[in-house]
């Protein structure tokens, strides 16, 4: 539908993100979107207005995402595609590995940083390779919380000494594999979570004849800081408390191996957002150490666990900053307390383990999503009013008159609103009562919606401080939903279970001012199937602002810092399964700076309806019998009935996103 010149000015005048004098540069869009917060130095805007990565976090190259997302339509690669930046990756270990290398340098540390990396922040094989690869040459080991990790885990300790720590609750099966680890010479720690853990080890060795090595939870008085601070991860419930970590050495010592306690662990929660809260843990584990080590147990490491903070963005929904340090500042931190503590009380200092996921992996994966479709809020400029218009619609229409008239208060406004609101609420009322009909009530949305539109567009330049609830209802009302093609419980979930807020941004057209407002939601039918608040300068962080969709251009949007925790979670939920994945690589050789190493398809949708037990063979016996019946009782001809089975059966390989990309429709008013 083609729209009027005045309906194109007013709605460029109702979503004024910006002031409209100077010209959008890249540089605005950077701004407005929070760039530099969180794409720390992996994400940038190009002067083209394209989103671009610098896989090596220097200047060194970059890789344009609209001129992969070209490679990839060329590939006939299907979307959403997450993609893989393996040199961010690897970038990201050489940066945590390097952070601390430089500060045990500059506070003459008497001991060595080994970093571990705990697999459950992302268990893809791949990247677990590519995290020791890239960690090698700094002795990187891993750390596993489950049985199920152990197993993955066992194989890929191939360096000479490398360390494993275990963590989490252990039953024996799993404490025996550990102990059967030690006698072939492997560095795994199993750390006691509980007393009744140890005293099982114990058992354990004895009966294999093996004294084992261990490692201790230590339960600190100290309290965690930011979101994990209370759940503290599932696992804040264990640790031994000062007394039992007493006793635990007493029973060593009194076997003659106090030396078997090697490590002492502490995990304050992910994403420690102050600093200061991580000093005072360590500081009180240092004390513990040195108190221990003056008593003659030489505890040779101290583990400070993960929690190593990533901005996400400044400005959460929830008034939530980012994390108050970087990565140096962390290491610096970690390095210095220990050493102080440990120089006051004359003491050997640690070898230090960190177990930091969410800051090796977060920067490396980037999920892209294409626009399906934009719905824009709003009535007509016009709206024909039935022959007999019900007084309902009669109202309205005055008030949309009303309304219109330039000399009208805010208040007025306000209060016009209230009307429109207990108008439409009758009028539905007396639709299911029988006494308005349908074409009444379809003038009377029409109205509704014309009047709101009317009156943000008033109400918005008013700036009326504070801000009425009228208006922030009726922007919320008005922002345009934008479907896209992907699904919040597959690829966000840390969205829809802990608010976790992530940077999304357009791709393409950066050098434009986004001249709408958008909430993204998702293919599910779920009403919680969107993304509800935002990363950006705006003070309200309820919608996205985002470009109007230009008839066939696709328009993508990039989903930032997914590597960590997203990407391999996801159930199963409206059975849209795991998005295509692409392992990209960069190279200065190459025309456009990458290469792609690897093509994992999207799950087709015969493997996701099995892992809920339904089977190609029975559905298609079922399927055929229903055609087959309705060409026999010559409800269609047998030619067509087949062309339909065969369509039918087609579709069990296509992926469970819409694989053929209808091209986004024009906007339409609704
Ligand atoms: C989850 C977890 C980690 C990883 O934490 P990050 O914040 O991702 O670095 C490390 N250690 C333990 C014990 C954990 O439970």
């Amino acid at each position: 539908m083609a729209k009027s010149a005045a309906a194109i000015a007013r709605d460029a005048a109702l979503t004024p993100v910006v002031a409209p004098e100077t010209p959008w540069t890249p540089e605005d869009s950077a701004e407005l979107y929070r760039v530099e917060s969180w794409g720390d130095s992996f994400f940038m805007i190009n002067e083209q207005g394209h989103a671009a990565v610098k896989p090596f976090g220097d200047d060194r190259l970059a890789i344009d995402f609209v001129k992969l997302i070209q490679e990839l339509e060329r590939r006939a690669i299907s979307s959403p595609v997450l993609i893989r930046f393996q040199d961010v990756l690897q970038s990201r270990v050489r940066m945590l590995n390097e952070a601390f290398g430089a500060a045990i340098e500059e506070a003459n540390y008497g001991n060595r940083y080994n970093g571990v990396y705990p697999i459950k922040v992302n268990q893809l094989h791949e990247v677990v390779e590519e995290v020791l690869e890239a960690g090698r040459k700094y002795g990187m080991g891993l750390e596993c919380g489950s049985k199920g990790e152990l197993i993955a885990c066992l194989p890929h300790l191939t360096e000479e000494g490398m360390l494993l720590v275990c963590n989490g609750v252990k039953d024996r099966s799993m404490l025996s594999l550990i102990l059967s680890a030690q006698r072939l010479g492997l560095n795994v720690v199993p750390v006691m979570e509980k007393y009744s853990e140890f005293e099982s080890l114990l058992a354990l060795a004895d009966l294999q004849g093996v004294s084992p090595v261990l490692g201790v939870r230590v339960r600190l008085a100290t309290r965690g800081s930011g979101r994990w601070s209370e759940s503290g991860g599932a696992r804040s419930k264990f640790g031994l408390s000062i007394p039992e970590l007493v006793r635990l050495v007493a029973e060593l010592e009194r076997r003659g191996k106090p030396d078997a306690l090697a490590l002492l662990h502490f995990h304050i929660g992910s994403q420690i957002i102050d600093i200061q809260v991580l000093k005072r843990a360590l500081k009180e584990m240092t004390q513990i150490y040195a108190s221990l080590h003056q008593r003659g147990v030489k505890v040779r490491y101290i583990d400070i666990g993960g929690g190593l903070g990533v901005s996400y963005g400044a400005g959460h929904a929830r008034g939530e900053a980012g994390v108050n340090y970087g990565l140096q500042e962390y290491a610096n931190a970690v390095v210095y307390a220990i050493k102080e503590v440990c120089d006051v009380q004359e003491v050997p200092t640690p070898i230090i383990v960190s177990e930091s996921g969410r800051a090796i992996t977060a920067h490396h994966s980037v999920l892209l999503v294409p626009v399906l479709e934009g719905h824009r809020r709003g009535g007509p400029d016009h709206v024909a009013l039935p022959a007999e218009p019900h007084a309902a619609v009669e109202a309205l229409a005055k008030i949309l008159d009303n309304v219109r008239n330039p000399d009208r208060e805010p208040e007025e406004l306000i209060e016009a609103y209230h009307d429109i609101e207990e108008i439409r609420i009758e009028a539905r009322t007396l639709f299911s009562l029988g006494y308005l009909e349908l074409g009444q009530l379809a003038t009377v949305e029409e109205l509704y919606w014309s009047i709101a539109r009317d009156l943000l567009g008033r109400l918005r330049p008013a700036e009326i401080d504070p801000t009425p609830a009228e208006v922030l209802e009726l922007e919320e009302k008005l922002t345009d939903r934008y479907l896209c093609d992907f699904s919040v419980f597959q690829s966000i979930l840390d969205h829809w279970a802990i608010d976790q807020s992530f940077p999304i941004i357009p791709i393409d057209r950066l050098d434009e001012k986004p001249d709408r407002r958008a909430l993204l939601v998702d293919l599910t039918c779920d009403s919680d199937g969107k993304v509800s608040h935002y990363i950006s300068a705006m003070e309200d962080k309820t919608f996205l602002p985002v470009h109007s969709l230009e008839g066939d251009r696709p328009y993508y949007l990039g989903f930032f810092l997914m590597g960590a925790y997203q990407d391999i979670m996801g159930d199963t939920h409206n059975l849209f399964g795991r998005v295509a994945e692409v392992h990209v690589y960069a190279d200065a050789d190459e025309p456009d700076n990458f290469w792609i190493e690897r093509i994992i398809p999207g799950a087709a949708i015969h493997e996701m309806l099995a892992q809920v037990q339904y089977f190609p063979n029975d559905l298609n016996r079922r399927m055929s019998d229903i055609v087959k019946r309705k060409i026999d009782a010559g409800i269609i001809r047998p030619t067509l009935g087949m062309e339909i089975l065969g369509q039918y059966l087609a579709c069990f390989n296509d992926t469970t996103y819409c694989d053929a990309r209808p091209a986004p429709v024009a906007e339409r008013a609704g």
